[in-house]
């Protein structure tokens, strides 16, 4: 067997639930308007190959990557969907984009120098590349007040070489249901920019500015496309915004080391943080911060065993986690143990993590690391 196999601890991955949540959402935005598929970040840690497998094969147009190398990983794997680079080129990456037929996201004269001339060396066709607007998250993209100059290079420099297929820009408050206006103004500047470029003649066929939570709640602003990571893997960045009806792609599961029978009074884990009120019955589980269990866990969490939740105690190790078990005086060695996901009729969701841990949902899923093997459910 491989070694990784032994391990009694793992992520089950639900393809179902994966193709599920894609059709909800393309069922959601309606048949005009395509699904660009997040993958990046190792498709928010549900294996970004056998992910874009199954969203592309759900109906999604293409997938969304952040990094070069996450695309190139895509290709390799013979996923031949268009991969939208969203992280953009940077100097040295541009033959590796070009080769790879990846889709660039672009907002720099530079990145056009750089794509053009790639495109030259190749001899390639024109390649697709989509504009990048800041409207408003301060983060990436051509300011508005310097699409002018950006299309001005385009026209005189990379015209017979790059192709404007889209334009897009990015939500920075879409997923907070109290603020509505920092959404319309970025929309309003959207809108003012895709005017400017029609003014030049240039239609972009593929507009897109929708995350999930802004396609949750900006139906006008579906456009052509929308480009969903979390709602697909069947949550949301807080459950205030979610799509009605995804089913969650990931559980995490392990199963009890040991048992041992401490007396009350005695301390657990590191720095002895927590004494032991009662005579005790700790599993040990091996799950830690190593494999992305957050220390924050420790002392708050609960896992499910036998469909009943058991709280974690004592400090959270890199590789270990100590859990209450008296109240299950059948629980064995080897007894199944439920992080993340349902037994029975109780479930712990990744919002309930979340909480616990302090960190958003998508912390817990892209958090959960290498060393924990992803299983099909
Ligand atoms: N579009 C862009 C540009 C992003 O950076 C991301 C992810 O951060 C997404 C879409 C997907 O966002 P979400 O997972 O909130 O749907």
């Amino acid at each position: 067997p491989r070694i990784v196999e032994v391990r009694p601890t793992w992520a089950a991955i639900d393809a179902s639930a994966l193709a599920h949540n894609l059709r909800r959402v393309a069922a959601h935005v309606g048949p005009r308007c395509r699904v660009l598929a997040v993958v990046k970040a190792d498709g928010y840690g549900h294996g970004a190959i056998d992910s874009a497998r199954v969203f592309v094969e759900a109906g999604a147009w293409g997938l969304a990557v952040s990094l070069i190398e996450e695309g190139v990983e895509l290709r390799q794997a013979g996923v031949r969907a268009p991969v939208l680079v969203l992280g953009g080129v940077h100097p040295g990456s541009e033959d590796v984009v070009v080769h790879g037929s990846l889709t660039p996201v672009v907002w720099a004269p530079q990145h056009l120098q750089l794509l053009a001339a790639a495109v030259r060396r190749s001899g390639a066709e024109r390649l697709p590349i989509h504009i990048k607007i800041d409207t408003g998250m301060s983060r990436l993209g051509v300011l508005p007040p310097d699409l002018s100059a950006l299309l001005d290079y385009y026209e005189t420099h990379a015209a017979s070489e790059l192709h404007i297929e889209g334009v897009m820009t990015h939500l920075a408050c879409a997923d907070d249901p109290d603020d509505t206006s920092t959404s319309r103004t970025q929309l309003e500047r959207f809108g003012a920019c895709l005017a400017m470029l029609g003014e030049r003649g240039i239609h972009p066929s593929i507009r897109h500015v929708c995350n999930s939570a802004g396609l949750v709640r900006f139906a006008d602003a579906h456009l052509d496309m929308v480009r969903p990571g979390i709602a697909i893997y069947g949550a949301a960045s807080s459950a205030a915004v979610e799509l009605a009806g995804l089913r969650m792609g990931m559980s995490v599961h392990s199963r009890l080391l040991g048992i041992r029978e401490l007396p009350a009074g005695a301390r657990v884990s590191y720095g002895h943080r927590q004494t032991l009120a009662r005579d005790t019955r700790l599993g040990i589980l091996p799950v830690g911060y190593g494999d992305g269990y957050p220390r924050n866990m420790s002392g708050r969490a609960e896992v499910l065993i036998r469909g009943h939740r058991c709280p974690i105690v004592g400090n959270v190790t890199m590789d270990l986690s100590m859990v209450d078990v008296t109240d299950l005086p059948d629980a064995r060695e080897g007894e199944r143990v439920t992080l993340m996901g349902r037994q029975g009729r109780q479930a712990i969701d990744i919002y309930e993590l979340a909480d616990w841990a302090g960190v958003i949902p998508y912390e817990i899923s892209c958090g959960i690391s290498k060393r924990v093997p992803r299983h099909p459910q």
